[in-house]
C-alpha cells in the first residue's frame, strides 16, 4: 500500500508499506477519500516529537479523515460497503475503567492515529472499528467529514463549558483549533463570541461568521475588550486555545464572577497561572484532552447548516503532491486554516 510515511524528524517520503488489509469481526475496512492535515502531524514532521511522543521509527501520519466502506467484519451493524464515513481516529480499550466512565478519550490504552507508534491514514486503505466509523449525512461532503476531527474539540470543549443560552465567551487564539472552539460555542447556545488572536489575516477569516467579534491584543486590551462589550461584567466563557504561556497571566481576568475557563491550547512549558484573579471570582477550570462521544452531534449540526466548516478549508492537494502540501503546511502561513490531501480525488 502506498503511503505518506514519516522516516524521520524532516524526512517524509510516499512510498509503500505493508499495513493490514483484512478487517476483524467487529471492524470496517475504509477506501481513505480525505484527509486534513492537523498541526499535529505537522509538528511531528518538524520536530520529530510531541511531548514524551517521539518518532522512533517510521510512521504513516494523518488522522484527520473521510472515506468510503469497502468491506465489514461479520459482526458489524449499521454499516455496509459503498458507506460514505467519517472516522474518529482514538481506539480505547472498551474494556478499560476509563471507557466504562465514557472518557474513553483519557483512557490511557486510547490507540491514535498518527501518534507514535501508532500509524496515520495517509493511506489507500485503513481498518478500523465500526463504533468508532460515522455514516456521512447525504448533504455533508467527503471535504467537510475530514473535517469532523477538528471540530470534534471544539464540540468537546463548547460541552465542558457548560453553556448556557445567551452565554458571551471569549476564545484565545483564532487558529484552526481556536476558531473550531468558537462555532461550537455559538452552535452551544452563545449569543457572541470574542475572539481574539495576533494576527489579522486569522481574525478576518474567524469574523466572516456572524456573532463572532475579532480582538487582536496587538492593538488593543483584550481584558477592556471584554469588559467594553459586557459592561465591565465579564464573560461568562473563556476557552483558552492558543498555548500562549503569557496569556495564562491573565485569562482569568477575562471572566465573569462564577465563570468557567476552559483550557484547550497545550503551552510549549509550564506556566503560571493567576491563582488570586481565579479564586475571587471563584473561577471553574475545565481542560480538554482531544473529546469523547461527540462525532454524532458534530456531524448533525454540519448536517443541518447550522455550521459551516467550509470556508476554512484553504487548499486541497492530490495524494502525489503529499509532500509539497507538508512543507506548506509547515510555512504556518496565518492565512492557511485548513489544507487537506484528496486520496480518491475521482470519488466526489
Ligand atoms: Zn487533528
Amino acid at each position: 500500500m502506498r503511503a505518506l510515511v514519516l522516516e524521520r524528524k524532516g524526512e517524509l517520503r510516499l512510498r509503500d508499506i505493508d499495513l493490514p488489509q483484512d478487517p476483524g469481526p467487529d471492524d470496517v475496512r475504509i477506501k481513505v477519500h480525505t484527509v486534513g492535515i492537523c498541526g499535529s502531524d505537522v509538528h511531528y514532521y518538524t520536530h520529530g516529537a510531541i511531548g514524551d511522543y517521539v518518532v522512533r521509527a517510521p510512521m504513516v501520519l494523518g488522522h484527520e479523515g473521510s472515506g468510503i466502506i469497502e468491506a465489514v467484519g461479520q459482526n458489524v451493524q449499521g454499516l455496509a460497503v459503498g458507506d460514505r464515513v467519517c472516522m474518529e481516529p482514538g481506539i480505547p480499550d472498551l474494556s478499560s475503567r476509563a471507557s466504562k466512565l465514557g472518557i474513553y478519550n483519557v483512557d490511557p490504552a486510547v490507540s491514535f492515529w498518527a501518534t507514535p507508534p501508532v500509524h496515520g491514514i495517509l493511506t489507500s486503505h485503513v481498518i478500523h472499528p465500526a463504533a468508532f466509523t460515522y455514516k456521512l449525512p447525504r448533504s455533508v461532503s467527503f471535504a467537510e467529514g475530514a473535517m469532523v476531527e477538528p471540530f470534534a474539540v471544539g464540540m468537546h470543549a463548547a460541552a465542558r463549558a457548560r453553556i448556557t443560552p445567551g452565554d458571551v465567551a471569549v476564545v484565545i487564539g483564532a487558529g484552526t483549533i481556536g476558531i473550531m472552539v468558537a462555532l461550537a460555542a455559538l452552535a452551544g447556545g452563545c449569543s457572541r463570541v470574542i475572539i481574539s488572536d495576533i494576527s489579522d489575516a486569522k481574525l478576518k477569516i474567524a469574523a466572516q461568521y456572524d456573532g463572532i467579534i475579532p480582538v487582536n491584543p496587538k492593538t488593543d486590551d483584550l481584558v477592556s475588550a471584554v469588559n467594553r462589550e459586557t459592561g465591565n461584567w465579564g464573560a461568562d466563557v473563556a476557552f483558552e486555545a492558543s498555548g500562549a504561556p503569557q496569556v495564562f497571566e491573565t485569562i482569568f481576568k477575562t471572566v465573569r464572577p462564577g465563570g468557567a475557563v476552559v483550557l484547550v491550547g497545550l503551552p510549549p512549558k509550564a506556566v503560571e497561572l493567576d491563582v488570586n484573579a481565579a479564586i475571587a471570582r471563584e473561577v471553574r477550570i475545565e481542560t480538554v484532552f482531544r473529546y469523547a462521544n461527540v462525532f454524532d452531534r458534530a456531524l448533525a449540526l454540519i448536517a443541518s447548516g447550522r455550521v459551516n466548516l467550509k470556508p476554512l478549508i484553504t487548499r486541497s492537494y492530490g495524494f502525489d503532491q503529499s509532500i509539497e502540501a507538508f512543507k506548506r503546511a509547515a510555512e504556518g502561513r496565518p492565512a492557511d486554516i485548513k489544507l487537506q490531501i484528496l486520496m480518491t480525488p475521482e470519488v466526489t
